[in-house]
């Protein structure tokens, strides 16, 4: 592979190349050279992805990484109405859910005793609900299952949750922190032009926000993700600038632990009901973007991860070849992209998760939420 690499550079376009050979000797590549090769095509496309993988083996090694852990999504009712959204109800509608907090330690304590050590709280924006809503979930997980880690509660349900109980967002970070929460989804993020988010999500909070709720958690010792929403009405310009902006924050708070490109489920969103999008991102964009991805972010976030929910585990496999290193969580239940018609199912138990990656000749190791490793696998002969 590095023998096929080194000869396709000497005879791609020299843009690409010498974008390429900088990311290769761990140089930081500019917005605009990132812009070259997300667009890259034919030889470009084959020697972005090669140099995505080697950059790859040589940050983070030749091990898979996933987490065991399981999605609550523990409402489907909100006050918000993100273009993108097939999960969100309003109140009345038959499908509507509210789960108690019992149901809540319910589902945690199950996922404990199949062997979870994660916990993914997010939900709707609950007209009921404010952050003591949400400290009391996070208590009550804490109090029944102590050990497990909470990964909960997106800067939009922060920001929203703080606002109601007329709380600083210090405040209610400090507060969720103090009774156990561990870490923050870095969801919300969608893209960060803030005329786009006024088409596909108008009420959520806008890019400056974002920055200032993960900035905030980030100091106080809360990690994060980060995250991209891609495939919809933004340009190749704005995943660029997006990926920037992550990389610019993580130089200076070092508080995500990896960074999630989501692509954008289409089936049954109002964006593709008022047809603004009529077709889901295609393979190539998808590899594209995180291949580009890896090489923007060498050098500070080392963790890419890629979800075989929205993508498909078989795709997810190719993913894992182009600047990939991590699958995710088994997630046990899913909602969200389900809602919006992805169709890989919700739950994709460890064994499975190890094959996948023995198939690659690859090892698999199971990690904490913060990227600790906890076991390795490899293969028996
Ligand atoms: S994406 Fe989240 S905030 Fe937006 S409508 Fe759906 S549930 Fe509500």
């Amino acid at each position: 592979m590095v023998f096929m690499l080194d000869a396709l550079l000497k005879e791609i376009d020299p843009v690409v190349s010498t974008a390429l050979e900088k990311a290769l000797n761990n140089r930081e590549i500019s917005k605009s050279e990132a812009l070259e090769l997300i667009k890259v095509q034919n030889k470009e496309f084959l020697a972005l992805i090669l140099a995505a993988d080697q950059v790859r083996r040589s940050a983070v090694g030749d091990f898979v990484s996933f987490v065991i852990n399981r999605n609550i999504n523990f409402t489907n009712v909100c006050i918000n109405d993100c273009q993108f959204c097939a999960f969100k109800k309003n109140i009345g509608d038959p499908t509507a859910y509210l789960l108690q907090i019992d149901k809540i330690v319910e589902k945690t304590k199950e996922a404990w005793a199949l062997g979870a050590t994660e916990v993914c709280i997010q939900g709707g924006l609950h007209p009921e609900l404010d952050i003591f809503g949400y400290l009391e979930i996070t208590q009550a997980i804490k109090k029944a299952v102590p050990r497990i880690h909470i990964h909960g509660f997106s800067p939009m349900e922060i920001a929203y949750g703080a606002s109601k109980a007329e709380l600083k967002i210090e405040e209610a970070l400090k507060m969720l922190k103090e009774a156990g929460l561990g870490s923050i989804p870095g969801t919300a993020a969608e893209i960060f032009n803030d005329r786009i988010r006024k088409i596909i999500c108008p009420k959520k909070i806008d890019t400056r926000t974002w920055i200032e709720i993960i900035k905030t958690a980030h100091r106080l010792g809360l990690p994060t993700t980060a995250t991209i929403l891609y495939g919809h009405i933004e340009t190749l310009e704005d995943r660029v600038n997006h990926i920037g902006i992550l990389r610019e924050i993580q130089k200076t708070t070092r508080g995500f632990t990896e960074f999630i490109p989501l692509t954008f489920m289409h089936k049954n969103t109002p964006l593709f009901n008022k047809g603004l999008v009529t077709k889901a991102s295609t393979g190539a964009e998808d590899l594209k973007l995180y291949a580009a991805a890896r090489l923007m972010l060498n050098g500070y976030i080392d963790n890419i991860q890629v979800s075989w929910v929205k993508l498909g585990p078989g795709f997810a496999q190719v993913v894992l070849n182009a600047g990939a290193n991590d699958i995710g969580g088994t997630l046990m239940e899913e909602h969200i992209s389900k809602a919006a018609g992805a169709m890989f199912g919700d739950y994709l138990p460890p064994n499975k998760i190890k094959n996948l990656i023995y198939q690659l000749d690859r090892i698999p190791a199971q990690r904490t939420t913060t990227y600790q490793i906890l076991q390795f696998f490899p293969k028996a002969n």
